[in-house]
């Protein structure tokens, strides 16, 4: 547990807090710990407000920066900018008693009764849920070639010609037009 990336919410002034997180070993860390294949390019920055409300917080965020993953169908490096808003309510968990608590709901956590914002797993989630689910270099990548691993968006390989040509397709039957079905 890194304890700078806690925020204690006890001296939170009434109107609320802002602050930016842009400590960038809290990424770099968990991508290391996940074995991501994500770099970041442009250097990632949560900007923050945290308003106290009934039972809990209100944390408002802007995530922004730049990181480049591989592309899902062909494996070249897409750069991916981010600028993502979010808004979530925060429960402080209820420490008398424990069995109650669900870890994951909240990113309130208690030390010794103070409660304590968690920002590294909060910065961490946000991050995660602003990346693309499926990275394409382009929307149309012809992805790597199912044979010889050729890139087909550079390179016209000899198994690619044979499958365009409807002669050889109707030569190999029904397990081909499922493997293409399988891949849209
Ligand atoms: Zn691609
Ligand atoms: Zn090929």
């Amino acid at each position: 547990m890194q304890h700078h990336h806690l925020l204690s919410l006890n001296d939170l002034p009434p109107d609320g807090r802002r602050l930016t997180v842009d400590d960038a070993s809290l990424w770099t860390a968990n991508l290391r710990e996940f074995h991501m294949d994500c770099r970041v390019e442009h250097p990632l920055k949560v900007e923050l407000q945290i308003l106290p409300v009934e039972d809990g917080y209100l944390v408002r965020g802007e995530l922004t920066g730049g990181v480049i993953v591989p592309c899902n169908r062909c494996a070249e490096d897409v750069h991916i900018a981010l600028d993502s808003r979010f808004e979530e309510f925060e429960d402080v968990p209820d420490g008398e008693d424990e069995a109650d608590e669900q870890p994951g709901d909240s990113h309130i956590l208690l030390d010794k009764g103070v409660p304590m914002l968690d920002l590294a797993a909060l910065c961490w989630e946000e991050f995660v849920l602003a990346l693309p689910m499926n990275p394409l270099c382009h929307e149309d990548c012809k992805g790597l070639c199912p044979q010889c691993g050729a890139n087909l968006n550079t390179t016209a390989c000899h198994c690619t010609r044979d499958e365009g040509d409807p002669r050889l397709a109707v030569l190999r039957g029904l397990s081909l037009q499922k493997d293409w079905t399988e891949k849209k």
